[in-house]
């Protein structure tokens, strides 16, 4: 009986870990085909953390390199040479990296440096443009030129890799994971004290918003735009967790707190951030991973962005760029809180990101590599 496939994964922020448990889960169903591995940096601590008990994923390294107002440089270098060490001591056949995160480009650096074949999970997203999102757009495009195996989320983040020159063979168009992920986490019974004390009739507007270039004057711009939404609705309530950066805290309490049916709570562990999308009734948000997965609720999203790396939501009807100005994000609420033939429209477009049974799909490729004699 030949020895199990001894697959690394290495991750380090939220999403990332969201996106890399159900592949994790997977491999760990199948002992005798592959000995899994997990290298944390933990690029996002508390973040991360939360995510990994929610899985009952303990990590085999933690590399807790997370230290505040670091630069780019000394992040991805650090991780670097940890990871060095962690490879050497692991000797492992395959690693595994996820998204656009610096964990994922020094992971995938240093599977290339030490000639170990590495697979790229959410391959092929693109805006094209080298500072938007920066610093993610560069580290998915230099993770994707030392890969080895490409798991492609959809048609069109296969047909960007294609662009490039990527052979065909090497590329699996899979799903994305995240909406796998969902399996895990939505209840139908599932309750929390935010949610109980909204009345049943009022409906939520769910917001997350964080991005390195939303900060600032964008992100004042919005929360004064949604803050005039819910005070012309009275049915309508904002639950919004925020993100542990002190600027955005700061701003959250200083525009939206202390105010009638507008709710300022910690960041959500990723079971209670998934449940409260499914009871809300529509999303804003900058994040990426949250277009994948509001589809698979029916939530609409407005996306409070110029680009979009997930295209296929805006093709497909699920989402909208609405950008950080109040008119087109006032204009866009307003329309869904009141249209609900255009609701019902957003809502119940079909999903472009999956059918979550992705991790299944990216645990055969990985297999029939070996099998395939490498
Ligand atoms: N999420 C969470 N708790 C929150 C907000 C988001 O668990 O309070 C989850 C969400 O479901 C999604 C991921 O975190 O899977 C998105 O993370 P983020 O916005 O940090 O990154 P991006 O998706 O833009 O890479």
């Amino acid at each position: 009986m030949a020895e199990p496939h001894k697959i690394m994964t290495i991750f380090g922020t939220r999403p990332g870990a969201i996106k890399m448990a159900p592949i994790i889960t997977a491999m760990r169903a199948l002992p005798e085909q592959f000995e899994p591995v997990v290298v944390v940096t933990a690029q996002h601590r508390r973040l991360l953390d939360q995510v990994l008990n929610f899985f009952a994923i303990e990590p085999d390294f933690d590399l807790n390199t997370m230290q505040p107002r670091e630069s780019l440089s000394e992040r991805t270098s650090k991780m670097l040479h940890h990871l060095d060490n962690v490879i050497n001591a692991a000797q492992p056949d395959m690693i595994l990296v996820v998204g656009d995160a610096s964990t994922t480009l020094a992971a995938s650096l240093a599977a290339f440096y030490h000639k170990i074949p590495v697979g790229h999970v959410e391959a092929g997203l693109r805006t094209y443009d080298k500072y938007a999102p920066f610093p993610e757009e560069m580290n998915r495009r230099l993770t994707d030129v030392v890969s080895d195996l490409y798991f492609a989320p959809t048609k069109m983040s296969r047909d960007n890799l294609l662009a490039e020159h990527h052979s065909i063979e090497n590329i699996f168009v899979t799903g994305n994971t995240s909406v796998d992920a969902l399996g895990y986490t939505v209840r139908a019974d599932y309750h929390h004290p935010v949610l109980d004390q909204i009345p049943k009739n009022h409906r939520i507007l769910l917001l997350t918003m964080q991005r390195r270039e939303n900060l600032g004057a964008p992100m004042r711009r919005v929360f004064h735009a949604i803050r005039d939404v819910v005070e012309t609705n009275p049915d309508v309530e904002l639950i919004y967790p925020v993100h542990p950066n002190p600027d955005v805290e700061a701003m959250a309490k200083d525009l939206l707190g202390k105010r009638d049916r507008i709710h300022l709570v910690e960041p959500l562990d990723v079971l209670d951030f998934h449940n409260f999308a499914a009871r809300s009734y529509l999303i804003l948000t900058d994040s990426g991973g949250i277009q994948e997965e509001a589809p698979t609720l029916n939530k609409p999203v407005l996306v409070l962005r110029s680009e979009t790396e997930r295209q296929e939501g805006v093709t497909a009807g699920t989402v909208r760029l609405v950008g950080t100005y109040p008119e087109e994000i006032q204009r866009a609420a307003f329309e869904l809180l009141n249209d609900n033939r255009e609701y019902k429209k957003m809502a119940q477009a079909p999903n472009p990101f999956g059918d979550g049974r992705a991790a299944a799909r990216i645990v055969t490729a990985v297999q029939n590599y070996f099998d395939n004699e490498h």
